[in-house]
This record gives C-alpha cells, structure tokens and sequence, in this order.
C-alpha cells in the first residue's frame, strides 16, 4: 500500500474515531439517566436498553477503529490479523476497520453466531 492510500485510510479512520467517541460519550449518559417518574419507568426502561445495545455496537466499533489506527502505526494495516494475507482493497474501502480477510471474518461471524467456539473471538477483540 503507498503511503498516500495509507494516508487516506488514516484520515478516514480518525475521522470515524472522533465520530464514535462523540457517539459513546452521549450515549452514556442516556444510559444511565433515570427517570423519577414511575410511570415513565418501562418506556425508559425500553429506551435505556436500546441506548446500552446500541452503545455496546459503537464500543466494539470503536474499539476496531483504534486498533486499526494502531497497525497503521505500526506498519500492519491492511493485513489479516488471523492468517496474515493481505485484506482486499475493496474489503477496506469498504470497512477501513476490519482486521480480517473475507474468507476469515466469515469464519468468526459463524463462530460468533454461535457453534459453541469462542477461541476466535479473541481475535476479534483485541485487547486495548
Ligand atoms: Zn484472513
């Protein structure tokens, strides 16, 4: 990848970074918010737990995108993280983020849908 392209997937990256930390730290405060209310308890309720899955997407999300800034960083980017074949250049345009190939991410979405394996979560999130 030429340092322009690499460039262009930083800006990219850190532009969607500074959109989910703006996301995150709004939506912590829905999600702890409480109503004084009892009748507004279960709409709230409702609310709350919607605000809490979408906050959890956007974490995850988040979390990807930094980790992807870091293997920019460190020369990685770009590469499958699991079996270390270049990623698709349509694959990133698509998903700057993702640190799978295709043929990998296929294989931890079917995992995560759930087989009873979870050794390849681990790779999906990177400890911080
Ligand atoms: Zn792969």
């Amino acid at each position: 990848m030429t340092k322009t392209e690499l460039n262009k997937f930083k800006n990219i990256l850190e532009a969607k970074r500074e959109e989910l930390e703006a996301f995150v730290r709004n939506r912590e405060g829905i999600a702890i918010e409480k109503s004084p209310d009892a009748l507004d308890e279960v709409q709230h309720a409702a609310e709350r737990e919607l605000a809490i899955r979408n906050l959890d997407r956007e974490s995850n999300l988040l979390r990807n995108v930094r980790a992807a800034l870091r293997r920019l960083d460190e020369g990685a980017f770009g590469v499958c993280l699991h079996c270390e074949e270049d990623i698709s250049p349509k694959r990133l345009a698509a998903v700057p983020w993702t640190a799978f190939c295709i043929q990998c991410q296929e294989v931890a979405d079917r995992n995560a849908a759930g087989d009873g394996s979870e050794a390849f979560d681990e790779f999906l999130v990177p400890a911080a």
